[in-house]
């Protein structure tokens, strides 16, 4: 078995990491770095960037830059379309109702999207090991919905990855925590970070963590903050010029990079200078902005939200039943719980000291890497007690929604329903799985409509169907049927399902595959054009130096040599052909330099 990697697949940044004989190191990527921007940019000859690249084209190219794709994974386009103004690139309805993004005249799935940055992470880590990976353990926001889970999976499968597991963010920092001291505690682990909050609160000992609950938002990050930074600045630039900036893509991308800027600025100053000269221009010239936001401004903006994420701990400590008093260590994880604010309210909210041992951007990766090395059998193993974030059920008479599996249920768990048929022969009966917390169904998240059919005739109420709803270790949720009389297994088919169909998943793993070989292809033109460079550079100044003593039929031959080389470069890339010429070059070169050497000794 090759090195199981773990992956932070986070909203602004991504962290790779694997177990280095029973110790988490953390991958440097190809650029050299340890995080990785979850950026995708797409030139306008097609060429596609990720990383670092990506995201210093943002400024420039922002409709073909897709930063933030981890909010619209696994979600309706009716559910996350409001996150439009957080984005410069545009989303849009997928056939299937689910979110897509729009570059040019391509349509891409999030899971695509995602995919790339993950056959990025796992090119880095297979450049840094030396080795081919094909096995990963992801991390995903504690509040994702099994869609989102199902869909992170799908983006590891269209990456070529196997998923071995996927866990919670915060259950991933439980494990880093458990790795490093080995000692009991009850935990909190508040991670804040590009995209979304969790808080979660865990009881870990030397061999067992158990999460006792979670709680969060899947849409409140360091980009709502960024956002009403933005919304700041529009409002200063009209006060001094009385022009609405806001509906320009092009200002607003160069607002929010300003926003995070300031925004990070402030964590270690009081005051920032945001200076964007033609910001705008009219009849009566470019329109410069300058601002001077200073840490009190910023905390009144960003103030409600900061409170949104004390609310939400609170309620978890009251969903695992525990008071402040009992939680020994709070441990910060996500970028955005560097805000001073932010560890200000979490300290006064549970009167303590916060952990900072931990490096906030790399704990998660970490985590997921300890995970691997314990699904590999590398490292002791620690039991993990996940729960379940949200309710299970079904859409009852009335269309109310009735809970099957609670949340806060340790997982894997299952439940069995019997349901039976409420006309004579009737051969289908129709189940609307659903996640939430909300009395009506129609105001929790869908999973699908499950079909049983083929069910034997019999007068109502007689078929004695047993459904079985799951969801196993890593949050996803799965139905099976059985039909009591008959023992047979029932069909059964989603018929409104979200997310990807095997063939869709097929194709576009079949489609990055060849990306990949591609760039790899491209990867390799691109050296040999290298070297072919340098030794036309090497053999012109060979001429220039040895001219006097090289015989005119070779210089001849030397001039054409290089001339051939330089069309070479203009015109082909074919690998083939480059290979053959570079040797060609090298041979040619080696042969004059016996003759200059001969005629030398002569
Ligand atoms: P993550 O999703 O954990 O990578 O967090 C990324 C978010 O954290 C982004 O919104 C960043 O702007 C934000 N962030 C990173 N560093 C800081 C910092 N020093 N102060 C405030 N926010 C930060």
């Amino acid at each position: 078995m090759g090195t199981i990697i773990g992956i932070d697949l986070g909203t602004t940044n991504s962290v790779c990491a694997f177990m280095d004989r029973g110790e988490p190191r953390v991958i440097i990527n190809e650029e050299g770095g340890r995080v990785t921007p979850s950026v995708v940019g797409f030139s306008k000859d097609g060429e596609r960037f990720v990383g670092d690249i990506a995201k210093r084209q943002m400024l420039i190219n922002p409709d073909a830059t897709i930063h933030g794709i981890k909010r619209f994974m696994g979600r309706r386009f009716k559910d996350c379309k409001e996150d439009q103004h957080l984005v410069s690139y545009v989303i849009e309805e997928a056939s299937n109702g689910d979110c897509a993004v729009r570059v040019g005249d391509r349509v891409y799935s999030p899971q695509e999207v995602s995919a790339m940055v993950l056959q990025k992470l796992r090119k880095g880590a297979e450049d840094f090991l030396g080795e081919t990976v094909t096995e990963a353990v992801i991390t995903v926001p504690a509040y994702f919905t099994d869609s989102q889970r199902q869909a992170t999976r799908d983006a590891g499968t269209i990456a070529g990855l196997d998923v071995l597991r996927i866990i919670n963010e915060p259950t991933a920092a439980a494990l880093a925590y458990v790795h490093d001291r080995k000692q009991a505690s009850t935990l909190a682990v508040y991670d804040f970070g590009g995209g979304t909050f969790d808080i979660s609160l865990l009881e870990v000992d030397r061999d067992v963590a158990e999460v006792r609950a979670t709680r969060g938002n899947n849409a409140l990050g360091g980009a709502d903050i960024d956002k009403v930074v933005v919304t700041w600045l529009l409002d200063e630039f009209y006060r001094q010029h009385a022009i609405d900036a806001s509906a320009d893509r092009i200002v607003l991308q160069r607002l929010r990079d300003a926003a995070e800027r300031a925004k990070l600025e402030l964590s270690t100053a009081t005051s920032t200078e945001i200076h964007l000269p033609f910001l705008v221009a009219d009849a009566s010239g470019p329109k410069h902005l300058q601002a001077t936001l200073t840490r009190s401004t910023f905390e009144g903006l960003i103030g409600p939200l900061v409170q949104r994420t004390v609310e939400e701990c609170r309620k978890a400590l009251a969903d695992a039943r525990l008071t402040v008093a009992e939680v020994d260590e709070v441990i910060l994880v996500g970028g955005s719980s560097r805000i001073p604010l932010v560890q200000q309210e979490v300290q006064k909210l549970f009167d303590r000291p916060l952990n900072k041992s931990f490096n906030p951007d790399e704990v998660v990766a970490v985590g997921a890497a300890i995970q691997g090395g314990i699904l590999e059998g590398d490292i002791k193993s620690v039991t993990l007690l996940d729960v379940t974030n949200f309710s299970l059920g079904i859409e009852v008479a009335g269309g109310r929604f009735a809970t099957l599996i609670p949340k806060n249920t340790t997982i894997p768990a299952h439940k069995t329903q019997l349901v039976s048929t409420v006309v004579d022969d009737q051969r289908t009966v129709k189940i609307h799985v659903l996640q939430g917390e909300q009395t009506r169904a129609r105001d929790n998240v869908s999973l699908g409509d499950f079909e049983l059919r083929n069910i034997q005739p019999a007068a109502k109420g007689v078929p004695r169907i047993r459904v079985k709803f799951a969801i196993d270790a890593n949050g996803i949720v799965s139905v099976g049927a059985q039909d009591m009389r008959t023992g047979i297994q029932e069909e059964i088919t989603i018929d409104s399902p979200m997310g990807l169909s095997k063939q869709e998943l097929d194709r576009m793993k079949a489609e990055a595959e060849n990306g990949r070989q591609e760039s790899d292809e491209a990867r390799k033109v691109k050296a040999l054009r290298q070297e072919i460079e340098q030794k036309l550079v090497t053999l012109e100044a060979f001429l220039r130096d040895q001219r006097g003593l090289l015989h005119k039929a070779d210089i001849g031959g030397l001039e054409q040599a290089l001339k051939r080389g330089r069309m070479a470069l203009l015109k082909s890339s074919d690998r083939a052909n480059l290979k053959e010429l570079s040797a060609y070059l090298s041979r040619f070169h080696g042969h004059l330099s016996d003759k200059v050497q001969a005629g030398n000794r002569a």
